[in-house]
């Protein structure tokens, strides 16, 4: 269980222990859409639960920011409670939970919570239905939910959605707040930077930005982070073009985090098999 908390005008966070993820929920005429619904269906039962407690009515659209497990394995606790309502994604988000939900509930890490673990295994998973490619607009009556697929980055389908009245932009794990941003074996770390300077634009001094995980952020922490991937960007092709290989690589780099950072093993060998 979590509180949701007004943010903006109509726009609700609530931050989930498990994982620190946030789930957001903007309000309108038409209704209630929820971004992220959490890494299992009784999760995403809380979050429904949650959400009645806003009591700004019924929830008419669901979004999953990207197919990443803990943004998505909540959706059919919402079906559950509206059989019939739409779930956006970018269309490889789409296309990632799919073919790799199965493999996630199969193969989870043996340090996870035995009980949460049992949770994610035993999820009805819910593949998004209404699919977009570069933008998409959910239309809530009297404001509009923008949703935008910047480029490759954290994966080949993560979304940004906007509220532009209330000047929030929930970034997904394009941003993370109280971790480094997660760089897996499906992320894009020669992209990623570039996606964060095509963000900038929509983000003002004075826009709330939603990270993914952690506490609400702004512009300028956004263009740290973007920083951190483009120096990140910058080692892995210096690296690559002198000849270092994959293996010391992580070693040898001058990084922006502590080398020990798992993700940077990930982001060398992403980073070198779409260089080599
Ligand atoms: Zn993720």
């Amino acid at each position: 269980m979590a509180d949701f908390t007004e943010i903006a005008d109509r726009v609700w966070t609530a931050r989930y222990a498990w994982v620190d993820l946030t789930v957001t929920a903007v309000g309108g005429e038409r209704g209630l859409v929820v971004i992220d619904t959490h890494g299992s269906t009784a999760a995403g039962r809380a979050v429904v639960e949650d959400v009645r407690r806003i009591g700004a009515g019924e929830v008419t659209a669901v979004v999953n920011t990207h197919w990443h497990w803990d943004h998505s394995f909540g959706n059919a606790a919402f079906r559950e409670q509206w059989p019939h309502l739409p779930i956006h994604a970018q269309e490889n988000a789409a296309l990632w939970l799919r073919d790799h939900a199965a493999e996630v509930q199969n193969d989870l890490d043996d340090g996870m919570d035995p009980e949460r673990a049992e949770e994610i295994r035993a999820s009805t998973i819910v593949i998004p239905d209404r699919l977009f490619g570069t933008t998409a607009v959910i239309d809530l009556g009297d404001r509009a939910v923008e949703l935008i697929h910047p480029g490759r980055g954290h994966t080949d389908g993560d979304l940004v959605a906007r509220v532009p009245d209330a000047n929030v932009l929930v970034a997904g794990d394009l941003i993370e707040e109280s971790a480094h941003p997660w760089i897996g074996d499906d992320s894009w770390p020669l992209e990623w930077a570039s996606t964060l300077e095509a963000l900038l634009p929509l983000i003002a001094p004075g826009t709330v930005v939603v990270p993914g995980h952690g506490a609400l952020v702004d512009r300028a922490f956004v263009e740290g982070q973007r920083g951190e991937m483009a120096a990140i960007e910058r080692e892995i092709r210096r690296l690559a073009a002198a000849g270092i290989s994959e293996q010391d690589a992580v070693a040898e780099g001058d990084w922006p985090w502590e080398a020990t950072n798992p993700g940077l093993a990930n982001a060398v060998s992403r980073g070198y098999a779409q260089l080599t």
